[in-house]
């Protein structure tokens, strides 16, 4: 068997897997050819099947360095699941644990063995006699005092090479600009190592801003309308995740707060459970989700502005590691703003932070698509918009707003500059509170101005006349909102202004029907997750290390029954499917026999359904397919059905109008006739059979 096959063997007997994600292939080869490599590859891009899966075929063990000894117990716990014999060696265990492991390695039982950097030198005699094929050194961003995680113990890895020159060392990374890689292959004494640099677009997080108004409201409609999937809701501080949680719990939800202010022991139980799937939602600090390696967290809520870009991009990460869709929110307050620009300015290298802030804040206000702004920030140019933002749900509109900033402006004068923004809009909107009597606002001119106007509104209107720079907030008199030069030239030389229509988002997606309400047989994916948890506590591991919430999806769309068909689906490994597989397949067919027929034609229903809904957010058939892991012909084939059910699809995309008259031509000399390949041979094959297809249909209906 040539080298190429055998990967791919591996793939699927120990991991599950038809095909490899991007990159993974190359640096696997590059590895096996004793080569060494620096990878840089986003959280959720597969990066330790970099060195897992090489481990496999190398003689001896693989040494994995990992700085978080809480994720070990979870990473060997998944090596053990798929059948690749693996232990880990840290100050958590006691004596007996460390020879069982000891022993097992003299045997030559192990192929991974898994070291915290601290670790190394009380293991150093051990170490020195392995027969070690490999070594993979994980967060190897920690070895630079560039990178945000620094550890000292990195700074002592330089011996590795000098000690086993002629073994492939393998650094690994999510997060690393150019000074932190050189750091890296410096520090390592890695003179000739590859580099590979992954792509950092996870085109299945979706990118929301909203405005933070009635944030809590907004957080339990969107937890109402995604039960059961596990999210965490990133706040700033402390106090704030409590608040947060509270919030949560009296409406009914088992929300926990998690800061590094509570003791070790909470914490790595709120931890466990989460990870275990027996807590679903964690309002935290950025501190949580470092040591967490759960595949299927399905939400990120920002509570409060990020500080940065790497920040957020590293903390929406966490979310749809398994691939599927997940989707990510962040709230945007001016009050944040103010906020974080009083750290940075106490911060000691404040100019890098006030203009990373910056740059975070722009992302927020963007007009433009959301992920084109991520990616370009991390250095990497995309031409098309993406699909999977606001923006490009639904791309701003601009009017021209010289009439509504003349009013706010002129409110902003009438208050004599010194108000902050939220009384200037109270005062605007008329507000009969004490704040406006005590002074006796509402005496003055272009009081309740703005009256019909939404309160979040007007507040909107006048962020974006702020950052348009009309007007300016002094941080020192009680951010007092003041008008700048150019102010003047809109309230008096009649200068025109344009503004961004403020949407009003929709807190809820969907209307509950009375349709939705009555859904409440727990799905086949409900079902098999249920299981999954069974299993999992059994156990005692986590569940996704059962099957992962994507392989879970898979076996509910393509429902395996017998053992070649359960073997089929992504990430059923050989051993996994030793071990559950009997039980899952005797869950679907049970599922099948309670639901039969009518669920069968539920599920059609559904599908067809799905592929409407996103046709209808605009995104394109190949667009549709990436997003649904459909073929491109069984999304045209929906859209078709939907078309011709009479449903708003628009057919643009397939057929030109152009070719539709040219059709129409035909049609009338083959006498209606229905079938295509007549067409097609009118046409001497050089019509496309979509543009056919759909421009049959639409001269059908257009007949009816
Ligand atoms: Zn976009």
């Amino acid at each position: 068997m040539d080298q190429k096959a055998l990967l791919h063997k591996h793939l699927k007997e120990y991991f599950g897997y038809d095909t490899f994600r991007p990159l993974q292939e190359r640096v696997i080869q590059a590895v096996l050819e004793k080569k060494d490599n620096l990878v840089i590859m986003p959280t959720g891009g597969g990066k330790s099947m970099c060195y897992q899966l090489p481990a496999l075929i190398l003689e001896g063990v693989t040494l994995i360095l990992s700085p978080l000894i809480a994720l070990m117990k979870d990473q060997v716990d998944g090596m053990n699941a798929n059948g690749i014999p693996s232990a880990y060696l840290n100050s958590s265990q006691n004596s007996s644990e460390v020879d069982t492991v000891i022993q097992k390695l003299t045997d030559g039982k192990l192929k991974l063995l898994y070291l915290a950097p601290e670790s190394l030198k009380t293991f150093e005699t051990l170490i020195a006699e392995l027969p070690i094929g490999l070594i993979a050194i994980d967060e190897a961003h920690c070895i630079s005092s560039w990178g945000h995680d620094f550890r000292p113990a990195y700074t002592q890895l330089s011996f590795l090479k000098k000690q086993w020159p002629t073994i492939p060392i393998i650094a690994l990374t999510a997060t690393a600009d150019k000074a932190t890689r050189s750091d890296i292959l410096n520090q390592l004494n890695l003179k000739s190592a590859q580099q590979h640099i992954a792509s950092f677009d996870r085109p299945n997080l979706s990118l929301e801003v909203q405005v933070a108004h009635d944030r809590i409201t907004k957080i339990v409609t969107f937890i109402k309308e995604r039960p059961n999937s596990s999210g965490i809701v990133y706040c700033l501080s402390r106090k704030t995740t409590e608040q947060v949680a509270n919030s949560l719990q009296k409406k009914g939800y088992k929300a926990k707060a998690y800061h590094a202010g509570l003791p070790a022991e909470e914490r790595s139980e709120i931890q466990e459970n989460f990870v275990h799937d027996k807590s679903k939602i964690i309002c935290a600090t950025i501190a949580f989700g470092m040591g967490i390696d759960k595949s299927n967290i399905r939400w990120v809520i920002h509570y409060n502005l990020p500080k940065n870009i790497e920040g957020y991009y590293q903390e929406i990460g966490r979310a749809g590691r398994d691939g599927i869709a997940a989707e990510t929110v962040l709230f945007y307050s001016y009050a944040d703003v103010i906020q974080l620009q009083k750290f940075a300015n106490n911060s000691s290298n404040k100019e890098v932070q006030l203009s990373k802030l910056e740059r975070m804040k722009q992302y927020t206000e963007a007009l433009s698509c959301r992920r084109k702004i991520l990616l370009n920030y991390f250095g990497e140019f995309v031409e098309k918009d993406c699909g999977n933002c606001d923006v490009c749900k639904n791309p701003p509109t601009i009017f021209d707003g010289t009439l509504l900033s003349q009013k706010i402006l002129s409110g902003i004068a009438r208050l004599r500059e010194k108000e902050p923004i939220g009384t200037v809009v109270d005062f605007l909107r008329g507000s009969q509170n004490a704040l406006i009597y005590d002074k006796g606002y509402q005496h003055l001119k272009t009081y309740g101005l703005l009256k019909k106007m939404a309160w979040s509104d007007v507040q909107q209107y006048t962020i974006q006349l702020l950052n348009l720079g009309y007007c300016e907030l002094a941080f020192h008199e009680n951010n007092a909102i003041k008008l700048s030069q150019l102010a003047k030239k809109i309230l008096f030389e009649n200068e025109k202004v344009y503004l961004t229509k403020v949407l009003l988002k929709p807190t809820s997606k969907k209307k509950s029907s009375p349709k939705a309400k009555q859904k409440k047989i727990p799905s086949l994916f409900e079902n098999l997750r249920g299981l999954r948890l069974e299993i999992a506590q059994q156990k005692n591991i986590a569940a996704y290390l059962v099957f992962s919430d994507a392989t879970l999806k898979q076996m509910e769309l393509k429902r395996p029954m017998n053992e070649a068909d359960f073997k089929k689906i992504e990430g059923v490994g050989r051993k996994k499917f030793e071990d559950y597989g009997a039980a899952f397949i005797k869950r679907i067919v049970a599922f099948q026999k309670s639901t039969a027929p009518s669920n069968l034609k539920k599920t059609v229903e559904n599908t067809f359904q799905k592929t409407l809904e996103l046709h209808q957010k605009g995104l394109s058939a190949p667009e549709i397919s990436t997003k649904r892991k459909l073929h491109l012909a069984t999304v045209q084939n929906h859209l078709l059905k939907l078309f011709q059910k009479g449903e708003d699809v628009n057919l643009n995309e397939f057929v030109t109008q152009k070719e539709i008259t040219e059709i129409n031509k035909a049609r009338r000399e083959l006498k209606n006739s229905k079938s295509l390949r007549l067409y097609f041979d009118h046409f001497e094959e050089q019509m496309p059979y979509p543009s056919l297809k759909f421009g049959l249909a639409i001269l059908e209906r257009n007949t009816d």
